[in-house]
């Protein structure tokens, strides 16, 4: 079981998938006033560097699952280096439709959402494993600037215009579903920067090291035009940002 290869390719190097700097996820971790022993359920959880470095900041406890064997096997690395493997376990595994035994404090699913079938589907999935009381995480992308086009729409990575809404928008649409919007962290251009810039070299070193690769067509098309697309688009249109939630 793994996710398309090209993801694995191009963010190899990367230690967060997404547009969020370590310096966000920490602003994060200490916005949610997490306490010792707190348990933190995280779908999608790539290589793991928010359920890491949370636990050795917070000495929460947490369990991540990710499709991506890559990315898992990386995780787990992460958490050897910072000395919180007893606390923080990652499962290798399809996170659609999982659902913890024990509740959670926090249960986050960043970046992510089409593991339940987009944001609606993804919070239900994530409240079957939280205690009540908890905190839902989401990581989403929104327009920024919205798309005069579909065109525009889709040089920024989407399928679609209707696929993101507006910020004020999703964030209606939270309280539309029944909850609080009680916290929230933004990611900023420097952040897409952090996220889209480092696949480039991960992707000129991987087409140096792998000339006879079946993939490597798709590799140099992509870095030939994902700097330019990159600047014109999805820096200027989409934002993202993770968004803390606990039910009515
Ligand atoms: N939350 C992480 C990763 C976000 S990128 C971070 O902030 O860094 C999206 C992640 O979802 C990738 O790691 C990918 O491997 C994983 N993924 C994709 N489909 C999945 C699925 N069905 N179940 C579990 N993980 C999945």
């Amino acid at each position: 079981m793994d996710i398309p290869r090209i993801f694995t390719i191009c963010e190899s190097a990367h230690r967060i998938h997404n547009p969020f700097t370590p310096e966000k996820f920490a602003i994060l971790g200490a916005a949610l006033r997490m306490e010792p022993g707190m348990r933190v359920l995280d779908l999608g959880s790539g290589s793991g560097e928010m359920l890491c470095t949370w636990a050795r900041d917070y000495t929460i406890t947490g369990t991540g699952i990710d499709m991506s064997p890559l990315f898992t096997q990386q995780a787990k690395l992460r958490a050897d280096e910072l000395g919180v493997a007893e606390r923080i376990e990652f499962i290798h595994n399809d996170a659609s439709g999982y659902v913890t035994e024990k509740k959670c404090d926090v249960a986050a699913c960043v970046g992510a959402t089409w593991i339940g079938g987009g944001v609606a589907g993804t919070m239900e999935l994530l409240s079957k494993s939280l205690k009540s009381g908890g905190i839902l995480l989401i990581g989403e992308p929104y327009w920024r600037q919205l798309p005069a086009t579909e065109e525009i729409a889709i040089e920024c990575g989407a399928t679609a215009l209707s696929d993101f809404l507006t910020l004020p928008e999703l964030v209606s649409s939270f309280g539309t579903l029944g909850y609080d919007v009680v916290e929230m962290v933004l990611a900023d251009q420097e952040g897409w920067d952090r996220y889209v810039a480092a696949m480039w070299l991960t992707m000129r070193r991987w087409l140096e090291s792998n000339p006879d690769d079946d993939m490597v067509e798709e590799v140099r098309t992509q870095l030939t035009t994902a700097p330019k697309r990159h600047v014109a688009y999805t820096r200027e249109y989409l934002g993202w940002g993770v968004f803390a939630l606990m039910a009515r």
